[in-house]
């Protein structure tokens, strides 16, 4: 049987963020991964310049597809346009950028096990990691396995539907959809297809990523929507598309994240913003902070629940808010989406704002905070507008 300090369940942004810290400051490390990479993994393909910001090494270029600048909001009748000085994202291809993420924790000395991680086991000294082609064992496990959450799921139970949704997205290439060939360093953002969700399409470069998404528990015919937004939009899905689905948490809710020799990291743990999508900045951020209490932990040879603990203050300490008033302001958008929809849709300062919060200029608390004290005005603009 092998032995590890740690052992880290999922080789996607989460896990090998988390592996590169740990083998970097000198722990043996094991990540495990289900399937062979470059894997594909339904996604934008978006990743904000807060998600760049976490990481200690470049991007080649070669692996960036397009940069974005900007945003186009659309909400019924109403569409506005705002662009940064400063870039707010880059878009790639998720099958390369994981495995590129993934040569980054092996640079530093992780190992790599193609393996599926069936269970875990937990015992005084160590966590037995069970797979069909043996047993490992590790002091500490840090599960990254995504929003499927098989392994999670002992830890922290099911997810409700109304804090899990699901996204749908196909990649087209450019010829199908000739009316989008303005959008270049702009992404477009469809409120109102679905309920707590939007439709997306991000231009590539060669190809659009299409998508649409909502909650769980109001999203109840996703293929149709998607098929009518393309329809909409007067995209031509053709011959062998293959749209495919998957599953993000819905974050902002209170969640445990650890207990004895166990942390949970990303999707797994449940951080993703609720209002974007956006998962891969949280995943690397929260790859890193489980990371460092590991590290700590491995010192103190203190692998139990209080010894892990911090994992969970340092989450909310460092994004936990953000993404509970990302919440917050999910809930009222679509409960009053005329109101807030509106706002978005239809005022560019707003939108310039949220643009900052992407940037990493801005914290999602100040953008509420700015939201909120325009509503009074917003509303009596309305008022007078329908009166005239
Ligand atoms: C359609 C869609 C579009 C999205 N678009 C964006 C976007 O544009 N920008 C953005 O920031 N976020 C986006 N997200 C969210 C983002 O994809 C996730 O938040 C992010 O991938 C989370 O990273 P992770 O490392 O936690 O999990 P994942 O990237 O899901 O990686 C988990 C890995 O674990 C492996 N695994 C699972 N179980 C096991 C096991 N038992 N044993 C071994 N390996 C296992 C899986 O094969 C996988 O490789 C999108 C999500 C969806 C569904």
């Amino acid at each position: 049987m092998k032995e590890y300090d740690f052992a880290v369940v999922g080789a996607g942004p989460a896990g090998a963020s988390a592996a590169r810290v740990l083998a970097k400051h000198g722990a043996s490390v094991v990540i495990f991964e289900r399937s062979t990479m470059p894997r594909e993994k339904p996604c934008g393909g978006a990743v904000s310049t807060q998600a760049l910001s976490f990481l200690d090494f470049a991007v080649p270029e070669h692996l960036v597809n397009a940069q974005v600048f900007g945003a186009k909001v659309h909400f019924q009748n109403q569409s506005t346009h705002a662009r940064l000085e400063e870039r707010i994202a880059v878009l790639v291809t998720r099958a390369k950028f994981d495995h590129f993420l993934l040569s980054k924790a092996r640079e530093c000395g992780a190992d790599v096990v193609w393996q599926e991680v069936k269970s875990i086991e937990r015992h005084r000294g160590h966590a037995e990691l069970l797979s069909p082609c043996g047993t490992w064992r590790a002091r500490c496990v840090i599960v990254c396995e995504g929003a499927n959450r098989r392994l999670a799921r002992r830890l922290r139970g099911k997810d409700p539907p109304a804090a899990q949704g699901f996204c749908i997205k196909a990649d087209i290439p450019v010829e199908r959809a000739e009316r989008y060939t303005d959008l270049k360093e702009t992404i477009d953002i469809y409120f109102g297809l679905a309920e707590y969700g939007y439709g997306w399409i991000f231009h590539h470069g060669s190809f659009y990523s299409v998508g649409v998404g909502g909650l769980c528990s109001r999203f109840t015919a996703p293929l149709a929507t998607f098929y009518a937004f393309l329809k909409e939009r007067h995209i031509e899905p053709g011959n062998g598309i293959r749209p495919r689905g998957h599953f993000i948490p819905c974050g902002g809710i209170k969640r445990t994240v650890c207990a004895d020799r166990i942390m949970l990291a990303g999707d797994a743990a449940g951080f993703a913003d609720p209002f974007s999508g956006e998962g891969i900045a949280y995943a690397i951020r929260s790859g890193h902070l489980a990371a460092a209490v590991g590290l700590k932990a491995a010192e103190e040879d203190d692998f139990s629940y209080g010894g892990l603990k911090d994992y969970q203050r340092h989450a909310e300490k460092t994004f936990g808010r953000d993404l509970r008033h990302s919440f917050l302001m999910t809930r009222l958008m679509h409960a009053f989406p005329r109101l807030f929809l509106s706002i978005l849709c239809s005022d560019k300062t707003v939108l310039q704002k949220y643009l900052a919060v992407t940037a990493h200029t801005l914290s999602f608390r100040r953008f509420f905070a700015f939201v909120i004290v325009r509503i009074p005005g917003f509303l009596l603009e309305y008022t007078l507008l329908k009166k005239s």
